[in-house]
């Protein structure tokens, strides 16, 4: 195994740019509640938190997570186009 880079311990991750805005992604396999893998785009420059207590008074805290990514079907700025095209 390789040694990892201590800032960004996934920069070995292969990127690739989006096929319909060109942002870099990084394509994985993730496993649903039922344990099926399915492929999901990883946009992987935005920030994820993880909540990690819910007080008394409703107060959440959360801390974020290193390493993750948010599905880029959310943060594409063009699968707005590919779902009126699939209609
Ligand atoms: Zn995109």
């Amino acid at each position: 195994m390789k040694q990892h880079n201590r800032l960004d311990p996934w920069a070995d991750a292969q990127r690739r740019p989006c096929k319909l805005c060109g942002r870099p992604i990084v394509w994985v396999t993730a496993f649903n509640a039922d344990s099926k893998p399915v492929r999901v785009p990883l946009d992987m420059t935005k920030p994820v938190y993880r909540l990690t207590d819910v007080g008394n008074d409703g107060t959440v805290t959360a801390e974020r997570v290193e390493g993750g990514g948010v599905t880029h079907f959310a943060t594409c700025a063009k699968v707005g186009d590919l779902k009126r095209k699939d209609k």
